[in-house]
């Protein structure tokens, strides 16, 4: 066992993770290198932006199904246990670390120090041991990076070990399949097996946030991208996978926070989790796209993408491996950021949300109590081409846009975003990224171009003097008016033909929000549930 590269005085993987008898081990290797061995093992080939492309194999996607939290005196009151969250042994969690730790054995790995939260009261530090090159790469890009210094006397709080190339045996293991991703609160440890899927990397350290800063910190923690425009004012974009934080969050006008999790503490603290970017890359364009598009170079890795061919130049339009290519960058590859990623009191929240329906107006201003109950619902659709076996949109509702990576009861974030909500005085927008002028089969997303300016419009004050006029179901109130934007695409119900079927579609939609709510009715204020749409008969 050698070892190389810049590793701290202290640390010691034998002792901490009781890693013995590994190959090679690599200490905090520069992109450069990392590229290098990646290349090198034929995991990767270097395209003519300078960007590295990787292919994620079996999962291109993040596996919810798999993902469990070791039950025990820690979690087992605090967490809320069901489908998203799934409990796993800790004796049992001991057992598979063991196998990984006797598969390592004589393997080269990569060791990464970094850590989480850009706002020093919260930082997190991490060391994450991978058995690939450019999963290293990817935690290089997605944490934050300490100094030589600081990793000179690096102290890590949390672990992850990504033995990518391990598959477990569920009857072994007590998994569910051969992979798997596995937090444990008080070793502090997240484990993962069976899958190169990046992502399960950095919503590892994501779900372990939503479980410490409400719970002992009284930190908020939130699924959402952050910017902040020219005098200093903050604003919030909440929304599941595929709505358009990383896109609507890069700004030329606007400086960006970060593009997907954010704390937000009692002193007004808005501060990302990460130190880079994860941006979907279907159907990219320099135009509609152009901070994204730049960020493609040297030290950003694509994920599952295709090629031009017989080129090494990106084709961003093919979606053969998966509608969900990918790229990791820092953030710095992104020119107008804030340094560090922090901000104040958000003035805009906006929730997006990509409605398949094409019956939610593509921006209404919320109530306190519709925000209350539009963030507990969670609202978006899935379109066809994303999943197997989806030919019709589904409607999805995920609790406060995250629900797969909130350990904790949606009440516990819900009532902390309701306190500052109302203590701050924040506008609240529902925003449809989705489709308008009929459903999914019939009409179009609407353009990335009205959504910007409905949103600048929102951000500079515009909509402030305009006249709203309410609608029938969702009771939402929509801007008459707004620059930059054909008046009438602001009130769906004018862009359908048949308005019939609007009304129909519109009020199938508010049964399947009523529906959801049960579950949380209970609980919830009367004032919150006043809230809800009403289904017409
Ligand atoms: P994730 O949580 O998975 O990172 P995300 O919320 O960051 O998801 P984006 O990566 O921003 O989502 O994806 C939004 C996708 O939708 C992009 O590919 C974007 O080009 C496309 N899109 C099309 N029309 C719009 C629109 N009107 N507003 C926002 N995005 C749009
Ligand atoms: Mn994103």
């Amino acid at each position: 066992m050698e070892e190389f590269g810049k590793r701290g005085s202290n640390a010691n993987l034998k002792e901490d993770l009781g890693l013995k008898n590994l190959g090679n081990v690599y200490w905090n290797m520069s992109p450069a290198e990392l590229v290098e061995d990646t290349i090198l093992l034929g995991e990767g080939i270097l395209t003519d932006s300078g960007a590295v492309a990787i292919n994620t194999g079996k999962f291109t996607g993040r596996s919810p199904e798999d993902r469990f939290i070791v039950f025990d005196d820690t979690t087992k009151d605090a967490v809320w246990w069901g489908k998203i969250n799934k409990k796993f042994d800790s004796d049992k969690f001991d057992a598979l670390y063991n196998r990984i730790k006797a598969y390592l054995v004589g393997k080269d790995v990569y060791a990464r120090d970094a850590y989480a939260c850009a706002d020093d009261n919260y930082r997190t530090n991490i060391r994450v041991i991978t058995d690939l090159p450019w999963s290293n790469m990817f935690a290089y890009n997605m944490f934050l990076r300490p100094t030589d210094e600081e990793i000179e006397n690096f102290t890590p709080e949390w672990h992850i070990v990504a033995a990518t190339n391990f598959l477990a045996d569920p009857e072994i293991d007590g998994t569910r399949q051969e992979n798997f991703a596995i937090i444990d609160f008080t070793r502090k440890m997240i484990i993962i097996g069976g899958t190169k899927y990046t992502g399960e990397i950095k919503k590892g350290i994501f779900s372990v946030l939503n479980f410490v800063l409400p719970h002992e910190r009284n930190v908020l923690s939130m699924h959402c991208s952050a910017n902040v425009g020219k005098d200093g004012d903050t604003a919030l974009f909440f929304g599941l996978s595929g709505t358009g934080k990383t896109t609507l969050s890069s700004d030329p006008d606007r400086r960006l926070i970060g593009d997907d999790e954010h704390g937000w503490d009692e002193n007004g603290s808005v501060f990302n989790f990460e130190g880079g970017c994860y941006a979907k890359t279907i159907d990219l364009s320099a135009e509609k796209e152009p901070q994204i598009y730049e960020a493609i170079k040297f030290g950003a890795i694509l994920e599952n993408i295709g090629f031009v061919d017989g080129t090494s130049t990106p084709d961003y339009s093919d979606g053969s491996i998966t509608q969900n290519t990918r790229v990791s960058y820092p953030i710095y590859h992104i020119d107008n950021i804030m340094e560090p990623s922090v901000g104040r009191n958000p003035r805009n929240i906006f929730f997006l949300t990509a409605d398949a329906f094409g019956v939610l107006p593509p921006i209404s201003k919320l109530t306190k109590e519709q925000a209350m109950y539009h963030f507990i619902s969670g609202y978006t659709a899935k379109v066809a081409g994303t999943e197997d076996g989806i030919t019709e949109p589904q409607t999805v509702f995920s609790a406060c846009f995250g629900a797969p990576f909130l350990p904790l009861h949606p009440a516990k974030y819900a009532e902390l975003l309701g306190n500052k909500i109302e203590s701050e005085n924040v506008n609240v927008w529902l925003i449809n990224t989705g489709w308008s002028g009929g459903e999914y089969d019939v009409g179009s997303r609407i353009s990335l171009k009205y959504t910007r300016a409905m949103i600048t419009a929102a951000l500079t004050g515009e909509l402030d003097n305009i006249e709203f006029v309410t609608d029938d179901i969702f009771n939402l109130a929509m801007p008459t008016a707004c620059p930059n934007v054909p008046t009438e695409v602001l009130n769906p119900r004018n862009t359908w033909e048949d308005k019939a079927a609007y009304d129909r579609k519109a009020s199938h939609l508010a049964q399947q929000f009523v529906k959801n709510f049960e579950t949380f009715a209970q609980g919830t204020s009367a004032e919150i549930l006043a809230a809800a749409p009403k289904v017409l008969v």
